[in-house]
């Protein structure tokens, strides 16, 4: 079998981990600036960094609606804290001009935890994984709606933080920074 090409969005923010993992696994990892990148891609990763930014640099890419197409139709996606914001339907304290793509039917809140604990760790059992993960939380949103048809995969003490509907996966934290990589393999395996 031909190892699956995932495409690693690219504009801002911690899209380098996600590669390094993704080739570590065994798949073939691109780096998504442009629509011809996309184009090539089998999943795309949405990763952690300011979902202010990242949608900014959509519209400017160009990538914005070819992304959007690719997500309407199936794309398998994985997005992280900032991408889980820009997976959302609906985006709380966001700026009024950010986009999202509603792949996930949650309604999301930027920067829920305050200042004084903008980063942290915690350790969450995931529906299916086994052993808790090590999931670390950097100005993380917080999940505050979760419509019909989307899986809650874990929880945290301020609610859900791991959500799925079809192929498109949003979490709250930075599942490269951990160290642990069962997510990554979960979300290849799937492909
Ligand atoms: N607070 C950021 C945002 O609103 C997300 C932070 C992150 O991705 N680590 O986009």
């Amino acid at each position: 079998m031909v190892a699956p090409t995932v495409g690693v969005l690219a504009l801002q923010g911690a899209f380098a981990a996600h590669a390094a993992i993704f080739e570590r696994l065994g798949a073939r990892a691109v780096e998504v600036r442009t629509p011809g990148e996309l184009a090539a891609a089998d999943a795309l990763v949405i990763p952690g960094g300011e979902s202010t930014t990242i949608s900014m640099l959509l519209e400017r890419s160009g990538l914005l609606e070819p992304v959007r197409d690719r997500l309407r139709g199936g794309l398998p996606v994985l997005g992280t804290c900032a991408g889980m914001i820009l997976l959302a339907s609906e985006v709380l304290d966001g700026r009024p001009d950010q986009h999202c793509f509603g792949v996930v039917d949650i309604g999301v809140r930027r920067n829920a935890y305050g200042t004084q604990v903008d980063s942290f760790e915690a350790s969450i059992a995931v529906e299916g994984l086994g052993a808790p993960f090590p999931a670390v939380f950097i100005r993380a949103p917080a999940v505050e709606q979760v419509g019909p048809g989307v899986e809650v995969l874990a929880v945290a003490d301020a609610g859900p933080v791991l959500c799925r509907s079809g192929a498109a996966t949003a979490a709250a934290f930075h599942p490269e920074l951990s160290g642990d990589d069962r997510l990554h393999a979960r979300f290849l395996s799937e492909l």
